[in-house]
């Protein structure tokens, strides 16, 4: 595709989707400003980025690390935030800050302890997502819901890292009224430790929803959405 049909598709495609954004969180009472867009360019180019940045986008997810660098450096006369939305092998937390504007895939206190001292050591505060395993799938990364509440507190303790709020990564399903549960029990999850005295700061963001069911996740609370094959294609 050449640069010019690229840029109007996916401009196209990105104003479908802010769009929808808006109507969703309308419908549950909320600012269409509350919910913020993270475009996941994940296997596609920086010309793909390019597309999307002239459309006014500047957040976009990767979930490996080598690719999202390689991107970073290709788009680096851009003013782009670039998040980590997979997983993290501990070995690469010195990557991170300074690089990535947030980690939303953090999924242990091993891996929050070395956010923080490559944090402190680069002299950058970096926010953090813990990615919750509500669904027990051994596909899946993220931490166990009785395992948090001491991440969560051990967190507040460390220089560096910043735990902004919640990620999840719901089981498929083509029935959007089946993934909307898992959903409402993340937001659930979060008003438990709210009541139970984790400080708001550290439960401000609810990343949820992708391509397939982003406005359900909205409907359900999420404060950020990772939209990939809508706006990009599919992979
Ligand atoms: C790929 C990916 C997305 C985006 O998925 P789409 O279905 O393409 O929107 C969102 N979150 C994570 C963690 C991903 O790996």
């Amino acid at each position: 595709m050449s640069t010019d049909a690229l840029d109007t598709v996916v401009a196209g495609r990105l104003a479908a989707v802010r769009t929808r954004i808006a109507s969703a969180a309308t419908r549950s009472g909320r600012l269409p400003e509350a919910v913020r867009l993270i475009a996941v360019s994940k296997t596609f180019g920086a010309d793909a980025v390019r597309a999307a940045h002239a459309a006014g986008q500047v957040d976009f997810g990767e979930n490996r690390v080598q690719e999202a660098l390689g991107k970073r450096a290709d788009t680096a006369d851009l003013p782009l935030r670039w998040h980590l939305i997979g997983p993290l092998q501990s070995n690469k937390a010195n990557k991170i800050p300074g690089a990535f504007a947030s980690v939303q895939s953090v999924h242990s206190v091993d891996l929050v302890e070395r956010l923080s001292r490559a944090s402190v050591a680069a002299g950058v505060d970096l926010p953090i997502l813990i990615q919750v395993d509500l669904a027990h799938e051994a596909t899946k990364s993220g931490l166990a819901e009785a395992e948090l509440r001491s991440l969560l507190a051990g967190a507040r303790e460390l220089p560096g890292v910043r735990v902004e709020g919640l990620m999840l990564l719901p089981p498929y399903a083509e029935d959007l009224e089946q993934v909307r549960p898992w959903f409402r029990r993340l937001r659930d999850l979060r008003e438990t430790l709210l009541a139970e005295g984790t400080p708001a700061d550290q439960l401000r963001e609810l990343s949820m929803g992708m391509s397939h069911d982003f406005e359900v996740a909205i409907e359900e609370g999420a404060t950020i959405v990772r939209v990939g094959s809508a706006l990009f294609g599919n992979r």
